[in-house]
């Protein structure tokens, strides 16, 4: 056996605290500006950026914060966060971005799950970190986002010191210089809902998030580049806001922060004032955009492009936005297990000579795979399907930035060395995707997950109901909101009010379903199992309460 003539290459390692040091040595003057929890917009550099991150880095370790030792952030987009992101993972620990919206019980878990040393929350959640505190013994300190004239008046005495982030990081000059770490190391870990059972963390390594940056920022994907003002709408505490903290530093973007505030008015305000070229978030924030322009009259004067994901985009948003507001919108598919990017809908130049209903046609779909990633639709047998458009079956992928098991879970989800999304899907003979369906027994609204097994066992509990299901229901603001379907006891009576007001306290209140139907029986297959799918056929024309009189919606119809 021969053996292999290696490349003769720098052996430079992919790291995250690459993409902050280019940006601060090369892009030093590009602005990074944010609306503040503290109601101010604050403006600096990617020089301050990647300063502060280091004087955050000393801080920590300083605090006596290991490499591998995870770190929890709650905290809404800004600079603060983006410091975090390089802070953190630029010397080896890992920033575990977590949803503040899920229920406080469930965010316990997940902070116990990580095992997060310290956590850094925006003010904001001071409510939340006084529920958390007594249940997270791992935590050694809850850092707030703020200086010390702003910390937040705790109801209880935490357990554990409350620090104040400036102070911190004031205690720090930020000569530091980003170790070496491997790029196989861990970066950044995400929890999803969106699978069955308790929240599962996604692992990134250094070396997959940088792959994915330079994925995300080529032209058919998100096409970033040092000419963009891009406002992330998706939160950071949401797949690492689709990767755009990471590609813009990589491209040189300025980069243009929300804070808390994304409602369509604040959103359309920040991005006039600051040249806003370029978005990304999930339809329910594109509609409360699009009513505040209708409502206002008023247009975008910089907004050139905008990705939308996270959920099936409404052909009819997409027109609203390419016909009336010339604004180009590009539709993309992908999850937490992938980083989040996997498909986006751009045409190749034969696709764009075709007729405009065509490419139009084209362009709703999810779209096709950018490079880093491969996708196959397989049968009931696991048998690869034809790329028709018929064809539909269950949707794998395999790449450098896909998963290939949950933080703390031993056992793989692959099959055959592939990552099965538990979307269903076609794929057409240009290689186009379209989502179709779904077989994860999730419901997803305004862009964030419902678990139908937790509503269904709080419906359960309930004495006068025998059976329950849960199952998403069309909603023009939402896309997707719980409907509940009950068989009731022989006998007994529950009304739809007396169920509705038996959540309370039980789930977060967006996971309450919108409504409940009484059945005599719900399908089930011959071993017993439910048959979601069948449910969903029977309630697709099931319109919803909260689904009439939408007001403003500047498109009807439901997606
Ligand atoms: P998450 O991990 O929260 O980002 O959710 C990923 C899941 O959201 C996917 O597996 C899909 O079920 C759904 N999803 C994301 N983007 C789209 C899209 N463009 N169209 C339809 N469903 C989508």
């Amino acid at each position: 056996m021969t053996t292999p003539l290696l490349g003769q290459m720098m052996d430079v390692p992919l790291t995250v605290s690459s993409l902050i040091a280019h940006a601060a040595r090369h892009f030093g003057a590009t602005e990074i500006v944010s609306r503040r929890i503290e109601g101010d917009i604050h403006r600096y550099t990617y020089r301050d950026c990647e300063k502060r991150a280091k004087q955050l880095a000393q801080a920590l370790i300083a605090l006596g914060v290991a490499p591998g030792e995870r770190i929890g952030t709650l905290a809404w987009n800004g600079y603060r966060h983006l410091e975090a992101y390089y802070g953190v993972a630029g010397f080896g620990a890992v920033c575990h971005t977590i949803n503040p919206r899920l229920f406080p019980d469930q965010i316990a878990w997940i902070i116990n799950d990580a095992q997060d040393r310290y956590v850094l929350f925006d003010t904001t959640f001071a409510p939340l970190v006084d529920i958390l505190a007594p249940q997270c013994p791992h935590v050694r300190g809850w850092i707030a986002l703020t200086d010390e004239a702003h910390l937040p008046k705790m109801q209880t005495a935490l357990p554990v010191p409350l620090l104040s982030y400036e102070t911190l990081i004031a205690a720090q000059d930020g000569a530091f210089d980003w170790p070496r770490i491997e790029e196989s190391q861990a970066s950044y870990l995400c929890y999803t809902s969106g699978t069955t059972g308790n929240p599962k963390g996604a692992l990134y390594s250094h070396r997959s998030t940088v792959l994915h940056a330079f994925g995300a920022s080529l032209p058919d994907a998100m096409s970033l580049s040092a000419r963009d003002s891009v406002l992330p709408v998706v939160p950071m505490f949401h797949v690492n806001a689709w990767g755009i903290p990471h590609a813009a530093p990589l491209t040189g973007a300025k980069i243009v922060f929300p804070g808390k505030d994304l409602d369509g008015k604040s959103l359309y305000e920040l991005m006039e004032a600051e040249g806003v070229t370029y978005s990304a978030g999930v339809p329910t924030v594109w509609l409360g955009l699009l009513c505040h322009l209708k409502d206002a009259k008023v247009r975008f004067t910089t907004l050139k492009r905008t990705v939308i994901g996270g959920s099936a985009c409404p052909p009819a948003m997409l027109r609203v936005f390419e016909d009336e507001y010339g604004i180009e919108v590009i539709h993309a598919w992908g999850m937490t297990e992938m980083s989040p990017l996997g498909t986006l809908a751009k045409l190749t130049w034969e696709q764009s000579q075709r007729p405009p209903e065509e490419q139009r046609r084209l362009r709703e779909k999810q779209g096709h795979v950018m490079f880093g990633v491969d996708m196959k639709i397989v049968g009931a047998d696991g048998k690869d399907l034809p790329w028709d458009g018929v064809a539909f079956g269950d949707l794998h992928v395999r790449g450098p930035w896909v998963i290939q098991r949950y933080f703390q879970k031993e056992e793989s989800p692959l099959i055959d060395g592939w990552f099965p999304t538990g979307d269903v899907a076609t794929i057409d003979p240009d290689g186009f995707l379209h989502i179709t369906d779904r077989s994860k027994d999730v419901i997803k609204s305004g862009g964030e997950w419902i678990s139908s097994i937790d509503v269904e066992n709080v419906a359960i509990a309930h004495p006068a109901v025998a059976e329950a299901a849960c199952i998403a229901c069309a909603h023009p603001k939402w896309t997707e909101r719980p409907l509940l379907v009950i068989v009731k006891r022989p006998g007994m009576d529950v009304t739809r009010e007396e169920l509705l007001a038996f959540y309370e306290g039980k789930v977060a209140k967006w996971w309450i379903p919108d409504d409940v139907a009484f059945v005599d029986e719900l399908p089930h297959t011959a071993t017993g199992k439910l048959q979601k799918l069948k449910l969903r056929e029977q309630f697709r024309t099931h319109i919803l309460p909260t689904a009439v009189d939408v007001p403003d919606c500047p498109f009807p119809e439901p997606s």
